[in-house]
């Protein structure tokens, strides 16, 4: 059985001469693929994503090879961020999935995002820079068959949910890069003392409640 290398990124997956991030090409035709979702990361989960579990290159590697997967366009709404006045075309999303009852927060994908999606999906950063409203009308307009109230509400249960995984630690699980990427990653995350401090902070984006 043919066993992966320390590094599967493929040569059609590095950046050649010329064709980079922030390159000109037109944005993919497709127009919306899929519904835009907020997401908040849990407190106790802050600072150990994958860029922390990897070298700066390895990281480097794998964003390249998540933008030219998508054609270096946003892989919901379709655009890029040179349309959007920035001077990059998309960001690098992990996916997380998350078992609420065994406690596990596991990579599953990767996926291309140009910059108002992304931080779009990053809601509770968002707000804490003022860009929440921001947020909301992306949300608005992406899903275009979404009414205000499908926007309000939704924001408010990714709230709720991220209160609820806020006050539990979950064991982190990048078994994804291994398969993918054949990179053996050494997992490093601390165990957050649920403090009466940690609940105060916690319970505070009640006021991002309500509208
Ligand atoms: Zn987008």
């Amino acid at each position: 059985m043919a066993t992966k290398s320390k590094l599967k990124f493929a040569k059609e997956y590095l950046t050649p001469d010329g064709y980079s991030n922030t390159s000109d090409h037109p944005a993919c035709p497709v127009g919306v693929k899929m519904e835009l979702l907020t997401e908040m990361v849990p407190k106790t989960a802050w600072g150990s994503n994958v860029r922390d579990h990897v070298k700066g290159s390895e990281w480097d590697k794998i964003k390249e090879w998540c933008y030219k997967r998508s054609n270096y366009n946003c892989e919901v709404c379709g655009q890029h961020g040179k349309l959007q006045g920035r001077r990059h075309r998309v960001e690098a999303h992990e996916i997380w999935h998350y078992d609420d009852v065994k406690l596990v927060q596991t990579l599953v994908g990767l996926i291309a995002l140009c910059p108002s999606c992304h931080k779009s999906k990053h809601y509770g950063r968002a707000i804490n820079v003022g860009d929440d409203k921001f947020v909301r009308q992306h949300l608005k307009k992406i899903n275009k068959h979404w009414t205000w109230k499908n926007v309000f509400d939704h924001c408010k249960n990714a709230i709720s949910l991220y209160q609820e995984r806020s006050l539990k630690n979950y064991i982190l699980n990048m078994d994804y890069l291994k398969s993918e990427f054949g990179l053996d990653v050494e997992i490093h995350r601390q165990h957050v003392e649920i403090t009466d401090e940690h609940i105060e902070s916690i319970k505070a984006m009640d006021k991002y409640k309500s509208f």
